[in-house]
């Protein structure tokens, strides 16, 4: 990152990983609050909602049996996906087998959907349980699939300078399920 180009900052304590030091303005708008559930329940759930959208509203890739890729409408890199069972459950041993192993399956396939289209030399894996863990949305499983390239903190600004978000997320989102093996 070059000196000229703004950070930002949030408050609190911690060890900031390495995702801190990507440039993502886009995050603001969530930090604030914005689009955030009022509540746990499935009515305000965003996971919940997506799956009654159209893909391209709803930024979704790919509709498996009992879950579904969507791409993260605050990433942390171009291509960062979520993994999610359709039921509005919380933590992963809620799961059923079945929604265990069709949810390890599409993680694998987005990693070899991503990889193809953008050639990322990396991928951060994970789910966050609970809101103290750092789970967004807490109520509802996802797991995150942020792809990385060896100085993707100097490839953002150019993305983020020079694209609109809303445009390059539904290219990302088309580029994705193009690429998704039916
Ligand atoms: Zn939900």
């Amino acid at each position: 990152m070059t000196p000229d180009q703004p950070r930002h900052h949030q408050d609190g304590v911690g060890v900031p990983d390495e995702l801190d030091r990507l440039w993502t303005p886009h995050r603001m708008a969530y930090i604030s609050g914005e689009n955030k559930p009022a509540d746990g329940t499935s009515g305000e759930c965003p996971f919940c909602r997506i799956q009654s959208l159209d893909d391209e509203e709803g930024l979704v890739v790919h509709r498996g049996e009992r879950c579904y890729v969507v791409l993260n409408l605050y990433p942390y890199s171009p291509g960062h996906s979520m993994v999610c069972p359709y039921r509005h459950v919380a933590d992963y041993t809620e799961l059923t087998p079945e929604e265990t192993t069709e949810l390890a399956a599409l993680t694998q396939q987005a990693m070899r959907v991503v990889r193809s289209v953008s050639g990322a030399h990396g991928f951060n894996l994970g789910m966050n349980q609970g809101a103290i863990a750092g789970a967004g949305i807490a109520a509802h499983l996802h797991q995150h699939v942020v792809p990385r390239w060896a100085g993707d903190q100097n490839f953002m600004p150019i993305i983020g300078r020079t694209k609109t978000l809303p445009q390059l997320m539904t290219d990302t989102r088309r580029l994705l399920a193009d690429a998704w093996p039916t």
